[in-house]
């Protein structure tokens, strides 16, 4: 029997609040990504962290209304424990990974390693000693759980930004209060979901680098990677809910319908003319990577309002 292997893109949203504006456009981007190159389109809760109590099921429903659909099921990154276990094991095993037991504090106050660019952990606990280890272990200190990595940087391949070159440092696998670290999970995951390509806000392009190197390093083919220009406020800092109406039900409740919200998110894309009403399916069927505009959409959500 042929086995149809597909691969995927992929949403994977924290259920932290509503989505805003900026979210819903990076999802549609998700998934026009995935669904225009024959791939499937999978859903993952991260809810590994900052949980909303049901965020997840209205950001579910509000990506519903504005017309995407994906691939069941889905996934919930607190019912995959056990897969992440397995993973750090592993890494243990292979002895790549050591004990961190910094603080927050002592990482910004430490100098920096030698050749080591700036924001990577300089490597305080990489050669801990067992009596050191021993005195943090008694003054009760939790260990975070660091990946001993043997390069420096890495490299991607992004369509929107080419090959990109970023940091990998010493990076956490599993934090001190004992919750898989994001990057770790991020890596399990796609995996797990067939996700051969990752679409996402450009604030997670110097993300990429530590989790390609992890996938390689578990022997792990790394996606493609397309980081999208994300929504900004009129001070060109990230979309927020004090921004004013910027999730679908503000929006709603201020008398702007979700059809007009599509328009102006299409509208950005260079999808849609200015007012023209459009479908996700007819966003998707004109969809071509190459016309994105390459610079943030700068948007004051007064303008949202003026329909
Ligand atoms: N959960 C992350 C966020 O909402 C996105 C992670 C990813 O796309 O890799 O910012």
């Amino acid at each position: 029997m042929r086995v149809d292997y597909r691969g995927g893109g992929r949403y994977a949203p924290s259920p932290s609040g509503d989505l805003h504006v900026g979210n819903l456009r990076t999802a549609l981007l998700a998934w026009m990504f995935a669904r225009s190159t024959g791939r499937t389109f999978r859903m993952r809760i991260e809810d590994l962290d900052r949980v909303a109590a049901g965020s997840a099921q209205r950001q579910l429903a509000d990506l519903a209304e504005l017309g995407l659909e994906w691939d069941p099921p889905i996934m919930w990154q607190t019912q995959r424990l056990t897969n992440y276990d397995h993973a750090i094991s592993e890494l243990q095993d292979r002895g790549l990974t050591y004990n961190c037991y910094c603080t927050r504090r002592e990482i910004l106050d430490a100098p920096s390693a030698p050749h080591g660019p700036a924001g990577a952990y300089p490597g305080t606990c990489r050669n801990l000693t067992t009596v050191a280890e021993r005195a943090h272990i008694d003054a009760g200190r939790r260990p975070a759980i660091r990946l001993r990595s043997d390069v420096t940087e890495f490299t991607v391949s992004d369509a929107l930004a080419g090959r990109y070159t970023g940091t990998v440092d010493d990076f956490v696998l599993r934090r001190g209060d004992g919750i898989p670290a994001y990057n770790l999970a991020v890596v399990i995951d796609d995996n797990a979901q067939a996700v051969d390509q990752v679409v996402r806000g450009d604030d997670l392009l110097s993300s990429a680098p530590r989790q390609s190197y992890l996938a390689t390093m578990l022997g792990l083919a790394p996606p493609t990677y397309a980081h999208v220009p994300m929504v900004l406020n009129t001070e060109h800092k990230r979309l927020a809910k004090r921004d004013g109406a910027v999730t679908l039900s503000d929006l709603n409740a201020a008398g702007v319908d979700t059809p007009h919200v599509l328009s102006s998110i299409a509208t950005s894309l260079n999808l849609a003319d200015p007012d023209e009403m459009v479908t996700a399916e007819l966003m998707l069927a004109r969809f071509v990577p190459a016309t994105l505009p390459s610079e943030p959409w700068i948007l004051d959500p007064a303008d949202l309002l003026r329909h």
